[in-house]
């Protein structure tokens, strides 16, 4: 019989196989029940990532908000353009001119070229590009951002409850909580940096149990560069009341990272759905690709530390998705088709996948929780029986 098993499960198993049973052992049904425990490690698919050979010490979650799953896998998408750009040609366009090529894969790779030809190459995968036979959806059925924020980080919809973008203290935990707790952490160490303000109700049910930074709010911190910043986000005013400009939420981030080295830090990005609710498509896909541009800052700075350089796992996703025509491609909602469609990607020295997933099983929005404990060893499912499981084959073989 051949066995795909790997290397350090064998080295786990090989002592247990030489050892010696005792003779009530030998002679008892013990004996076939301690057999058939061998043989269900040595078949357990997934063992050896999170087991022994675990890598991930730390986490990091990043959403963007709003993101479609056309952009994401398909970069600038032309029924849009062509109805933006109303009676001009559309060759003509700056957004044409920048982003166009004629495949899906050069269209995305000109819009997020550190994403695609970097993160998804050589270290991560993707689900969600239902061209490709992969679905990722949420199982809430409001389609908008708290409910969304709530199924990534409770693991679970909660539609009769959570049912409004209103400031209400999230009444389920979160897994940062639960992370917090399970790793004995101080605040610090457990940190969300959130450019839309009402994050700071969603991401954590007690309050002040983990840091939290979010909306137009000031970001203490040595730094006198950071201190600047901190002050001008409330002199840079965006057009909307409660999510500030995605450069300061990412610059707060990567500085909290350098001083307190956090082993849970969630990075919630917000303009890419604000400028969509405004129809400014060319703000939508500028801000996609300044997004990339902190995934390649965020990411060299984490291959430079110690703590994090081939320790670190990145969960990153978004809480809806949107419509999808030049009709709908601006709002979400219950109603809307196309708004229950999103994505997620995975980055994690403890799993084998690269690129785009196809051809496979349907992933849901409440899998992310347990998927970011279990990047870390831990049972999100023991203690939050509800919540949806990890996904079991972002640590499966490819
Ligand atoms: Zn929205």
């Amino acid at each position: 019989m051949t066995c795909s098993c790997s290397e350090p499960i064998l080295t786990v198993i090989r002592p247990v196989l030489r050892w010696q049973p005792s003779a009530m052992l030998r002679s008892s049904p013990l004996r076939r029940l301690f057999g058939h425990l061998l043989t269900l490690l040595l078949l357990c698919p997934g063992l050896n990532a999170v087991g022994a050979d675990r890598r991930t010490e730390n986490v990091v979650l990043i959403t963007l908000d709003g993101v479609r799953v056309e952009e994401m896998f398909g970069g600038i998408d032309m029924t849009i353009l062509k109805s933006v750009t109303k009676d001009k040609p559309v060759e003509k366009s700056a957004l044409y001119q920048k982003y166009w090529a004629s495949t899906p894969e050069e269209r995305r790779e000109k819009l997020m070229p550190f994403f695609w030809s970097v993160l998804m190459k050589e270290h991560g995968s993707i689900a969600g590009n239902r061209a490709k036979g992969s679905t990722v959806q949420l199982t809430n059925g409001h389609r908008f951002s708290y409910p969304g924020y709530s199924e990534i980080l409770t693991g679970e919809a909660h539609d009769e409850v959570i049912k409004s973008n209103d400031k209400i203290q999230n009444p389920y935990p979160t897994v940062l909580e639960f992370l917090k707790e399970q790793l004995n952490l101080a605040s610090p160490q457990v940190a969300a940096f959130a450019s839309w303000d009402v994050m700071k109700w969603i991401a954590e049910r007690t309050p002040n149990t983990i840091t939290i930074n979010a909306g137009f709010e000031p970001y203490d911190h040595p730094s006198p560069e950071i201190r600047m910043l901190s002050m001008l986000q409330h002199e840079t005013s965006t057009p909307w009341d409660s999510v500030r400009h995605d450069v300061y939420t990412h610059r707060f981030a990567m500085a909290h990272l350098r001083a307190h080295k956090p082993r849970v830090l969630y990075l919630s990005l917000g303009e890419t759905d604000d400028w969509a609710h405004d129809e400014r498509y060319d703000r939508v896909l500028q801000a996609l690709e300044r997004t990339d541009l902190y995934f390649s800052q965020l990411w060299d700075y984490l291959q430079t530390d110690d703590q994090y350089r081939g320790k670190t796992s990145l969960l990153i996703t978004t809480d809806h998705g949107r419509g999808i025509d030049e009709k709908g491609w601006g709002s979400h909602s219950a109603k809307l088709e196309g708004a229950q469609y999103i994505w997620i990607a995975f980055v994690s020295p403890d799993s084998a996948l690269r690129g785009e997933w196809s051809n496979s099983e349907t992933l849901y929005q409440n899998q992310t929780a347990a998927t970011l404990c279990r990047f870390l060893g831990l049972d999100f499912n023991a203690s939050h029986s509800k919540s949806g499981k990890p996904v079991s084959r972002v640590f499966q073989a490819p």
